[in-house]
């Protein structure tokens, strides 16, 4: 690998964003020797707790944003919901990676199931649901009706059985632009999360066993204990996805494994992932480092299995718990320094690692 293509430890990572994401990949900077610039519209972002500098301001801000990027010798951004614009002011300075293409399928859930299936990925059925003539075509039945843009975490969604249901969900989600997903009856879900170097090389950390509730993630599991054939669909998919965004950077593919072991794709997030929090206290290479290493070109790590882990999230007041955690000899507690807690609010995350019960949680 050529050394003028390396940004070497000792330079300044840009971070479009300052939530917990952008927190762990400042201190994975950190260990590595790099220095981290924050920029988010929140002047007390977690992020900048643990960061060389903040910069403030909104993501329509040219003038911020190029006293930022002028900051920084290479940038990522920490959400996909990044708008592109605020990417295409930061690139005319430095390179952002993995840049404009990943996030531009990525926030808008009907480009993204295109993206997917163009990409050999297969999906759900789906449909665009934004006219009357729409939901009187809709067939994906019974199936979740979600917001094109802005949804996360389970929120701008609705489970539907009837077209008078449907109708009934549209105009509570506003009539805005949706897709209409028929509803997957999986067996599991799992992710795959896929880093891309610099110089192309590709490595995909072992996937994980995912169990949400009310729509957001509350625990990811590895080893997930799916048979081999599976786990080599989803690897393979993932690294399908990240080839075909030619991506530098990580992307976390999100899928269902279906009762007859069909693997599908949900959605994708071209960033560090909920799901991979567990690598850093039970993998060779955390995601946060190795994102690291492929924006920064220096080679990828190894992402061997350092023991059995169990990652469970703190959501609201369940990190009231902490000393208790703080406690326990198997647990790694990690608190995102979060000044307010709200419900359904991650505040933080615990990896049970080496021994835990193997009993899934309550879904
Ligand atoms: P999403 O925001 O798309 O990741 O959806 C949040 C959660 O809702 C997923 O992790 C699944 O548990 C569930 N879900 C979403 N889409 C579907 C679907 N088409 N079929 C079944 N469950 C789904």
């Amino acid at each position: 690998m050529p050394v003028n293509t390396i940004t070497p430890p000792g330079s300044t990572i840009g971070i479009l964003g300052g939530g917990q994401l952008g927190r762990m990949i400042a201190l994975a900077g950190a260990r590595l020797g790099y220095r981290s610039i924050i920029y988010s519209p929140e002047a007390d972002a977690i992020a900048g707790q643990v960061s060389a500098g903040l910069i403030q301001g909104s993501y329509d801000d040219e003038a911020a944003l190029a006293r930022f990027a002028a900051q920084a010798d290479v940038i990522t951004y920490e959400f996909e919901n990044v708008p592109e614009q605020a990417v295409a002011e930061c690139e005319r300075h430095r390179p952002v990676r993995p840049g404009i293409k990943p996030i531009h399928f990525a926030q808008h859930r009907l480009r993204e199931k295109a993206f997917f299936r163009q990409a050999g990925i297969g999906t759900a059925d789906y449909q665009p649901i934004g006219s009357e003539a729409d939901l009187a075509a809709a067939t994906a039945l019974p199936g979740i009706l979600k917001t094109c843009t802005e949804g996360y975490d389970g929120k701008g969604q609705a489970r539907v059985t009837t077209r008078d249901g449907l109708k009934a969900a549209w105009d509570r989600l506003g009539r805005r632009e949706c897709i209409l997903e028929a509803l997957v009856d999986f067996q599991c879900e799992i992710s795959a999360i896929v880093a891309r170097g610099l110089d192309g090389t590709t490595r995909c950390f072992p996937i994980g066993l995912n169990h949400h509730r009310d729509g957001i993630l509350r625990t990811t599991t590895v080893p997930s204990g799916l048979p081999e054939t599976v786990l080599a669909r989803a690897e393979q998919l993932g690294v399908q996805l990240a080839l075909s965004l030619d991506l530098v950077g990580l992307v976390a593919l999100e899928m269902f494994v279906t009762r007859d072991g069909r693997v599908l794709a949900n959605e994708m997030a071209p960033r560090p992932h909920n799901s991979g929090h567990w690598t850093i206290d039970a993998c060779a290479t955390s995601q946060f480092e190795q994102l690291v290493r492929a924006i920064c070109g220096l080679p990828l790590g190894a992402v061997d299995v350092l023991a059995p882990s169990r990652m469970e999230n703190l959501i609201g007041d369940e990190a009231d718990g902490w000393l208790r955690i703080v406690a326990d000899p198997t647990a790694r507690l990690h608190l995102y320094g979060k000044a307010k807690v709200r419900p359904g609010r991650k505040m933080g995350h615990v990896t049970y690692v080496g021994s835990w019960d193997p009993s899934p949680p309550n879904p």
